[in-house]
């Protein structure tokens, strides 16, 4: 999964041999990506939790928010604070990457309470109370943890935006199948323009968008770190999986609501990438900022 990019890029060669193989083969289970805090939100060189060196363990305080897998993770990687903040430095400075191993992490320090969400997504809210966490599990250099996250946050958005892409396909297939079944009037209704314009529209941009997500992969897997590629994949994707899935319910008419359908599951599904794992006015942002050269506006 799209977490341990961080690992793969930027661990030691001892913290690779350690873990990588075990999750290729699936002896260690799921992993967690711990970044988003409640008061934070987009702005993550706000956030709170701290890791205070002593002796040869960190000790993490604070608390996580949508840490999606972690009742079912064996490891988390976690972004926190580990040098104050002081005047002239940069919020993104001083930010540390931590590999917890959740085995041990649960019930030593560490809570994890569920978030019930619209979509069925297993995410949590995570507690950490003087968790202790071994020094050797800081990940590459102390203090440099804001960039290497921004690395595996590339991947994740690429994984995402492809996972928009398959949706996008199924919601075409889905109304395209319903609109040549559905007879009204006589004939079915994908005999109408008004039926059809929409879902070949949907599929036009769901193939611009799968051309930029292959765009950004094949960048990423060269070893390069393509950050607007892989925003614009995933606002592509995004956007594309939402209008298909509008097009889906619609098509479906009244059926499009009915849970045997799957229509309405799928859509409640697909609203979420508009907003995680990073919203798209922040990619509109990002785009503005580094490749147009406008002006920051935050
Ligand atoms: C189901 C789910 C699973 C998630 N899983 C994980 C996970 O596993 N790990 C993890 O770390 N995080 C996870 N997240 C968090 C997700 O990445 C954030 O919700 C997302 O980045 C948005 O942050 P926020 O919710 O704090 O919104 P906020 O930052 O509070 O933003 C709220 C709204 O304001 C807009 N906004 C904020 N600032 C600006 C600005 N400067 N200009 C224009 N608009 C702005 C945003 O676009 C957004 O629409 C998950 C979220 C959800 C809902």
């Amino acid at each position: 999964m799209y977490t341990m990019g961080t690992l793969l890029r930027h661990g030691s060669a001892e913290q690779k041999q350690k873990y990588l193989p075990a999750i290729a083969s699936g002896e260690l289970r799921l992993q967690a990506f711990g970044v988003t805090e409640p008061t934070s939100g987009t702005d993550t060189g706000a956030l709170k939790t701290t890791a205070r060196l002593d002796g040869d363990h960190f000790i993490v305080k604070g608390q996580k928010i949508w840490t999606s897998r972690a009742e079912y993770s064996d490891l988390m990687l976690l972004l926190a604070r580990t040098t104050p903040l002081k005047e002239g430095m940069k919020k993104t400075d001083g930010l540390s990457v931590l590999l917890v191993d959740m085995r041990e992490a649960i019930g030593n320090g560490l809570t994890i309470r569920p978030i019930r969400t619209m979509m069925n997504h297993a995410t949590t809210e995570v507690f950490f109370d003087d968790l202790r966490v071994p020094a050797e599990n800081l990940i590459g250099e102390e203090g440099k943890g804001f960039r290497y996250i921004l690395s595996g946050m590339n991947a994740e958005r690429i994984l995402i935006a492809s996972e928009c892409v398959g949706d996008a396909k199924w919601f075409i297939e889905k109304a395209s199948n319903y609109a040549k079944e559905r007879q009204v009037f006589g004939r079915p209704i994908g005999q109408n323009q008004g039926i059809q314009f929409p879902i070949a529209r949907a599929y036009a941009n769901m193939r611009a968008a799968e051309l930029m997500v292959r765009e950004a992969l094949s960048l990423y897997e060269s070893g390069k770190n393509p950050g607007a590629e892989a925003n614009m994949a995933k606002m592509l994707a995004a956007d594309a999986s939402n209008e298909a899935a509008n097009v889906c319910i619609q098509t479906h008419g009244g059926f499009g609501f009915a849970e045997e359908y799957d229509v309405e599951r799928k859509f409640r599904e697909t609203r979420l990438y508009q907003v995680a794992p990073i919203s798209t006015n922040l990619i509109l942002s990002f785009l503005s900022e580094h490749v147009l050269g406008l002006p920051r506006s935050y």
